[in-house]
Order: C-alpha cells, then structure tokens, then sequence
C-alpha cells in the first residue's frame, strides 16, 4: 500500500474547497477533487496539476448514493485506503430564505446536500478510512450556524436564514455525534469554520481570500495524533457554539 498520504475533498473544483485541495497537494499528498460536473472537476485537476499537485479525479455528487458509492470504490482500487476525507460540497438554497418564506423543498435540499450528503459521504468512506495509520474527518460548517453568535454579541451571522445557517448548525451537531461514536478509534473528525470568503457561494461579498478560508481544513487535516475531535474551529481557536 502506498506511503502517500490520500485525501478526498468534496466540492474541490473551486472556491475553498480547490485551495483545500491545492493545500494538502502542496504537502505531497494525493487529492481526489470530488466534484460532481464533469468539465468542471477535470478543469480543477488539470489546474492542480499544472501546479505539481498529484490530484485525481472523482466523480461525486454527495446527494447522489450511487455516485458515493462508486467514489469509494475507485478510492479503493487506487489507494486501497483513505486517510483524510474534508466534507467541503455545500449550497445555500438561495437567497432570500426567512423561515417563514422558504420553500420546503429548497430546506429539504439545503439538508440533504449539507447534512446528508456529509453522512453519505463519510460513512461510504469509513472502511477506508478505517485503514489508515491517523485518520482525519473534516467537516466544513460556519460560524453563521453558531446557536451562541446567532443568539447575540456584536459578531456578523450573515441573512436570516430558514436552510443554509440551521444546515450548518446540523452539520456541525452531526460532527460532535461522530466524534462521541468514534471516541475509541483513531479517527479524528472536526468542524472548520473559514470566515466569510469570496466565492460563488456568496456572490463573492466575502471578505477573505479563498486560501485563507482554506487554512483551518488544512490544519485539522493535518492534526497530529491525539488532537481535538470534535471541535468546531476557526482561524482564531475553538468556536463558540
Ligand atoms: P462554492 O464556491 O459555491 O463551492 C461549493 C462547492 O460545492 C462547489 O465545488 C460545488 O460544485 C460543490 N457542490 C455543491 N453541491 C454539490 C453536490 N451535490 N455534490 C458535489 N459537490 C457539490 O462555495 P465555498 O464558499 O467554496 O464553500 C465551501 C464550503 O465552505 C461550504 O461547505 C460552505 O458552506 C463553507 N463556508 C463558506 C463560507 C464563505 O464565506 N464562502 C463561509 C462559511 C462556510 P459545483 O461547481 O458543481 O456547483
């Protein structure tokens, strides 16, 4: 089995979720860019590529249980095992969305991408992952899901919202069950929260490059044995929740 270390970012044909994988390439790691449009995901690859990253392509919509099948399947026959999975695919649903507006199916489908699709993903994974010498989960949620900032303070928790910030309070609930479930294995598995990034999520209003919201993914990759599991983090430290 090779001694690389394999990693699969979901939603890693752009935004943060490419810089994700351009970071963990850049250690010499292979990255699978998970990405579920194909043109899109061998554009990602190439790019990556061309700047020395042993990236591979794999094609993944998470809300599609075939294709995380299948995506754990080539992981398999490529790399035999998994040692980090980054949960990055996400969508809003759209804006405006105040609860008392939203369409039903627009927070079905905001959950079952953001929450779901995390569950999907990761537990095709698992087996593979379980092979692995150390282990990493990470889950990418936000601050804007954070029942404490949502409550009060002087901190920005971005538009009402009846789908995108409660899908990412859920993800990040769902992150803290994992880590309680695999307390006694080695698998380490945390929510990153990269601040507000300009992207296509946003409409490119966010305030940070790509690469720095990139940097908490990457630094609870790359946890050393024995690290947190089951935190929420930002750039900063430990997120309130
Ligand atoms: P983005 O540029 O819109 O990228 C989202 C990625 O997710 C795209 O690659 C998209 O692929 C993929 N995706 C969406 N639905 C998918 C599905 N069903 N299957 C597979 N891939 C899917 O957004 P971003 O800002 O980089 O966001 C990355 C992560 O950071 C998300 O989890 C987001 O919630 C989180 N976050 C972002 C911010 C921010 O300020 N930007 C703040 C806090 C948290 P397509 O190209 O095919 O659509």
């Amino acid at each position: 089995m090779s001694e690389q270390t394999i990693a699969l970012v979901t939603g890693a044909n752009k935004g943060i979720g490419y810089e994700i994988a351009a970071g963990l390439g850049a250690l010499g790691w292979s990255v699978g860019v998970g990405a579920r449009d194909e043109e899109r995901r061998e554009a990602a690859v190439a790019k990556l590529r061309a700047a020395g990253v042993d990236a591979f392509g794999v094609p993944l919509d998470v809300t599609d249980a075939a294709t995380v099948t299948a995506a754990a399947s080539l992981i398999e026959e490529r790399a035999g095992r998994l040692d980090v999975l980054v949960n990055n695919a996400a969508i809003t649903g759209g804006m405006p969305q105040a609860p008392t507006v939203v369409d039903p199916a627009t927070v079905l489908r905001v959950v079952d991408t953001n929450v779901v699709g995390v569950v999907r993903v990761t537990n095709a994974m698992l087996p593979l992952l379980r092979r692995s010498q150390s282990p990493r989960i990470v889950n990418m949620s936000s601050s804007v899901g954070s029942l404490t900032r949502q409550a009060g303070g002087d901190f920005d928790t971005g538009p009402i919202s009846g789908a995108y910030a409660p899908s990412k309070s859920f993800l990040t609930a769902m992150t803290v069950q994992y880590a309680r479930e695999l307390s006694d294995t080695n698998i380490l598995i945390n929510a990153a929260c990269p601040g507000f990034v300009a992207t296509d999520l946003n409409g490119h209003r966010g305030v940070r490059t790509p690469e720095q919201g990139a940097a908490i993914a990457i630094h609870l990759a790359t946890l050393p044995d024995g690290g947190p599991t089951g935190g929420i983090f930002d750039d900063a430290g430990v997120v309130p929740w």
